[in-house]
């Protein structure tokens, strides 16, 4: 008997009371431990749920499910055009169940209802449907041969893309049902089956999300679902025998372990990781545009986003009028319970996250940077923080170093065009960047200066299914979305025949 917080909405009273279980080979089973634990909301403090808790005996059942699907079939044996029509279907649930699924992510992560319904609902619906599309696309190559110790010879010579096999997948909480969709999809679309394992914090959506995969009528075994804690059965993900590729997204330092883990039977990996974003407005830009802009790129989600626009950089004629527009937005963010209309940022996903947060704001003002706007936590129930600008921040500052993950932009000034590439490549991350400059070819000079793995100019945080997204350096391996997504769950074998 669970007891419901009171912003819960009545639609989800029935769905949260009834018991989360594991989804293993079609079936929703208890873990093997008995073991439950509370998924809280974040704009309350409340206990909304209690979700089973998955480990390690788990995580191979989940395996062998897994391994059956695809040694076994059916889905290693079905056509690429069925396999596409079900998950075109998932697309189509998702899109019927909505209001409801927008309704879990802002109960067990806290962002605005209007903005999970507009953006992680609707962006995780048509990466299915995009992905439908490439199952049947997925092509080898015909190879002319021109072999040199056997000219007599005559070959015919071709490549298979065959799927890669049993999938890990470990996700975080910042976009709970988008980032299965992330995942999920390019490991159908190829022909792989997975063991899905959501964050701890937000296991809500992706409960219900294998509800309608089963409803779609993925065959049992294709996606399992194990919910639990990074340290259980992640950790026996990353580290399985049986398991031929884990796709990461998290922090960098779970990635590092994620690779050790992944050497045993070297397994494949991906990984999204973390960022510090440079954003950079010339003083050319459209100020309009760059100052919302700029405050968008970091107060989306609040903060909660790899690739936040974090640290800011404005150039030193325009910089004072940046910083006060920023700032003035941020002060007049509307932050509150997700469920409010006039919501505009929600609270932080959790009380570890409150915590880094706030410590992260007291670090930078002990180190000397300035508060422009907000800076502190709000006095309520619930993990709320304000939306926060410092200035005069500098490079050595913990606040312009390392990932904070809530809404606090850094300002900085800079004087020049040749400086401004070295300054925003100062760091371990290479996720995104963001240019806003009317000069198209200072646009694209940054774009190609820069080291990230996405440029967005004149805009910012614009994602589509059809679009590669990861990082350099130390944000990542490998590419989530657009065909490039495909390329991590195929394998290619090379097939040479003698005429
Ligand atoms: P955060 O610190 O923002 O919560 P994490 O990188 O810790 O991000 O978490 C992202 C995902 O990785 C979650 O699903 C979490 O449970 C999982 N995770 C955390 N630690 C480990 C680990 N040692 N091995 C495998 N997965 C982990």
């Amino acid at each position: 008997s669970t007891s419901v917080s009171s912003s819960v909405p009545e639609s989800l009273q029935s769905f949260l009371s009834a018991p989360k279980k594991l989804l293993i080979d079609g079936q929703w089973v208890a873990a093997g431990s008995g073991k439950t634990f509370d998924v809280y909301d974040p704009a309350t403090d409340q206990v909304i749920a209690q979700v089973a808790e998955g480990e390690s005996a788990d995580v191979d059942l989940a395996v062998s499910a897994a391994r059956k699907a695809f040694d076994d079939g059916p889905w290693s044996k079905m056509t690429a055009s069925d396999r596409s029509r079900l998950i075109w279907k998932v697309g189509e649930l998702i899109e019927e169940h909505a209001v409801e699924l927008a309704q879990l992510e802002t109960l067990d992560n806290g962002k605005p209802f209007s903005i999970a319904k507009a953006a992680d609902v609707a962006l995780a619906a048509d990466m299915f449907r995009y992905m439908a599309g490439w199952a049947t696309k997925i092509e080898g190559n015909t190879i002319p041969l021109n072999v040199p110790y056997a000219p007599d010879q005559e070959f015919h010579a071709f490549t298979l893309k065959e799927p890669i096999g049993v999938v890990g997948q470990i996700i975080p909480w910042n976009f709970p049902l988008l980032m299965a969709a992330w995942k999920l999809g390019p490991a159908l679309a190829t022909g792989c089956t997975i063991i899905l394992k959501p964050a701890e914090q937000t296991p809500l959506s992706a409960i219900r999300l294998g509800e309608l995969l089963q409803e779609a009528g993925i065959p049992d075994g294709v996606v399992n679902i194990i919910t639990g804690f990074g340290e259980t059965a992640g950790a026996a993900i990353a580290s399985h025998e049986k398991i031929d590729k884990v796709a990461f997204t998290g922090s960098t330092e779970v990635g590092k372990l994620i690779i050790n883990s992944a050497a045993g039977n070297l397994k494949k990996v991906t990984l999204e990781l973390g960022g510090k974003s440079p954003n950079v407005v010339y003083d050319d830009a459209d100020l309009d545009l760059a100052i919302a802009g700029a405050a968008d790129a970091i107060f989306f989600n609040q903060g909660q986003v790899c690739s936040a626009g974090s640290r800011l950089f404005i150039q030193k004629g325009i910089y004072d009028d940046v910083v006060a527009g920023v700032s003035e937005i941020a002060k007049n963010l509307k932050v509150g319970n997700g469920f409010h209309e006039s919501t505009q940022m929600g609270p932080l996903v959790s009380r570890e996250q409150f915590q880094r947060v706030t410590g992260y704001l007291k670090a930078g003002l002990e180190a000397g940077a300035e508060v422009s706007a907000g800076g502190a936590s709000l006095d309520r129930p619930g993990y709320f923080v304000q939306p926060t600008v410092l200035k005069n921040a500098t490079a050595e500052m913990s606040v312009v170093r390392e990932e904070i993950f809530g809404p606090v932009v850094a300002a900085m000034s800079f004087e020049n065009d040749s400086e401004i590439a070295c300054r925003a490549n100062e760091s371990a991350y290479g996720l995104a960047a963001g240019i806003w400059t009317r000069d198209i070819s200072k646009a694209h000079r940054l774009a190609k200066a820069v080291k990230a793995g996405t440029v967005w100019i004149n805009c910012y945080s614009i994602f589509d299914a059809a679009l590669p997204f990861g990082g350099y350096k130390q944000s990542g391996w490998g590419r989530e979305m657009g065909h490039a997504s495909l390329e991590n769950y195929l394998q290619t074998k090379s097939v040479c025949i003698q005429i």
